[in-house]
């Protein structure tokens, strides 16, 4: 028996019309470093979303899945480009800037971007790849900045107010199929050449419903979120099509990311909820203890993209009044694969437990540990192994070119098609995922895994240590060894020896580093996490205690 119900295609541009009517007095505040933000409501953003349609079908002649580049910050314009490319049926690719130049050369010939959207502020940074941007016709320039690196180049240079000016303020937005491409977006490669994962319209409808649920961010009309994750690490974290769907304004940061201004434009912006990656909060956090603020607007902070140090946790919630809540995901999740909301009638010390593991998989998606000798293993907690997840908004496969079939290497997808993470953890019988480490960065030492993540958070829990890391290094007698790297806190006089006692009160002795190095910082990825491979390079040479 087929159902009775209507097939309506769950496409972003309903996403984009729901916004800019029923939400239509929301509004995205986009900071400018000057005395007033910019601000335009979720009407102004549809209207001019349909004016960006217009010009690049009728300018520049883009057709269905055509893929269009963005190298912007969080704002405003870039929300229009979110939301006008996908509805338009072309393909939105967000560039990470901070990524080498060579690897951005790369990673837009081989997505063949036919135009880049540029922020002003960032021409400097895409003008002398231009030469090596084989695909690429135009170029259209948003806010502030000098131009001049533009000057001379081969595709035709626009500027986005210019181009988009006394168009027409509807479109008339195709029906596609909900399968199609609708964004993509590449890891940073920190293995091998960068994979391209491209969301579909429907994966982009089904994750932002989730993104908006009480278990996960709870997002609504009565929200104002500041993703200070950028646009281009893993879209935000779905949040600016979350956002339009709910209704909840957007405070967007824009190039202003330091502590400062952060702390900053919560004060006089009033967000309810943030997102970003630990060390971002990190330096928030030293920011409001020397220099108090009022951020009782926020309700609550999401952390994600590494482990959330528990002592960071804490620290937010005690000396601030922030409640933290930690989620789990990646690129090839969309990324929201788990969120730790304790369950209900959980408090204190037991609440706490659960609020530090990676949290619980929204129905969507499913989870299983896969054995290291094959085979799966069971939810009690204490089994390790790695995490394989499935769901309507997890990548099946990367992106093989223009006309390619999609890749599915071995080692990042099951036979039978899950997503093999590359996290290594255990579930509780509830459902609860706790991450000890990425498998490459699991420490083996003498037959027996150390958990680096589990070392860091000890670390970290010191009150004169700023941040630390720790890596694998090769070990004749044990195959491996941890070696701690620690960046103490100014004025902190604390020795390997006070720290290797601190840590002994804490793990099994044989999990204590013999290897230690004192470092002014720990080297971070382009989208600012510890960057491991860098660390063992650099120090691999510990001193020995
Ligand atoms: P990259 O591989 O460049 O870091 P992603 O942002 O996709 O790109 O990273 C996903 C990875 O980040 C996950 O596989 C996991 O190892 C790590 N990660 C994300 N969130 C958490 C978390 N809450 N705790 C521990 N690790 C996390």
């Amino acid at each position: 028996m087929y159902s009775t119900m209507q097939d309506v295609p769950l496409l972003v541009s309903r996403i984009l019309r729901h916004g800019s009517t029923v939400h239509g007095r929301s509004v995205v505040t986009t900071w400018t470093g000057e005395a007033e933000p910019q601000r335009r409501t979720f009407a102004e953003v549809g209207a001019r979303s349909a004016q960006l349609a217009h010009a690049l079908h009728e300018e520049f002649g883009i057709q269905r899945e055509d893929v269009l580049g963005t190298l912007m910050w969080n704002n405003a314009d870039h929300v229009e480009a979110y939301l006008a490319i996908p509805s338009m049926g072309a393909v939105l690719h967000t560039l990470n800037l901070r990524l080498p130049a060579d690897q951005l050369a790369w990673i837009v010939n081989h997505a063949a971007d036919r135009v880049v959207f540029v922020n002003g502020s960032l021409v400097p940074l895409l003008a002398p790849l231009l030469p090596h941007l084989e695909s690429v016709e135009h170029v259209v320039v948003c806010g502030p900045g000098d131009r001049s690196p533009l000057e001379g180049v081969r595709p035709q240079v626009h500027e986005y107010e210019e181009l988009i000016a006394g168009r027409p303020t509807e479109f008339d937005w195709p029906e596609l199929d909900e399968r199609a491409a609708a964004a993509l977006c590449y890891t940073s490669g920190t293995t091998g050449d960068p994979k391209g994962v491209v969301y579909s319209h429907r994966s982009i409808y089904l994750h932002s419903l989730q993104v908006n649920c009480t278990e996960s961010f709870g997002l609504s009309a009565s929200d104002n979120l500041l993703p200070v994750v950028p646009m281009f690490h893993v879209n935000a974290w779905g949040t600016p099509h979350a956002c339009f769907m709910a209704g909840s304004s957007m405070l967007m940061p824009d190039r202003f990311l330091q502590p400062a201004p952060l702390a900053e434009m919560i004060e006089t912006e009033r967000p309810t909820i943030a997102a970003a990656v630990p060390t971002i909060f990190q330096g928030l956090l030293a920011e409001l203890d020397a220099k108090p603020r009022t951020v009782s607007s926020l309700r609550s902070v999401i952390i994600g993209g590494a482990a959330c140090p528990p002592t960071l946790m804490r620290a937010f919630e005690e000396r601030h009044g922030l409640r933290v809540i930690h989620a789990w995901g990646m690129t090839e999740t969309s990324p929201l694969g788990s969120v730790a909301h304790p369950p209900a009638g959980a408090t204190g010390e037991e609440a706490w437990a659960y609020r530090f593991t990676q949290g619980r998989f929204p129905a969507s998606v499913e989870a299983r540990l896969a054995a290291p000798g094959g085979g799966y293993l069971p939810w009690d907690g204490t089994s390790a192994g790695e995490l394989e997840v499935r769901g309507p908004w997890i990548a099946g496969g990367y992106y093989g070119g223009p006309g390619a079939e999609p890749l599915r290497p071995d080692d990042k997808f099951s036979e039978d098609g899950w997503l093999r993470t590359g996290d290594v953890g255990t579930i509780s019988p509830d459902g609860f995922l706790t991450l000890t480490d990425r498998a490459k960065d699991v420490i083996k030492s003498g037959g027996e895994w150390i958990s680096s993540v589990e070392l860091e958070n000890h670390l970290m829990a010191h009150p004169e240590v700023a941040e630390a890391a720790v890596v694998a290094v090769p070990d004749e007698k044990w195959g491996e060894r941890p070696l701690a790297t620690v960046v103490l806190k100014d004025g902190a006089t604390v020795g390997y020896e006070d720290l290797k006692a601190f840590l002994a009160e804490r793990i099994a002795r044989w999990q204590l580093p013999e290897r230690w190095a004192v470092i002014p910082a720990v080297p971070k990825t382009s989208v600012g996490k510890f960057d491991k491979k860098v660390i063992r390079r650099q120090y691999a040479d510990g001193d020995l205690d």
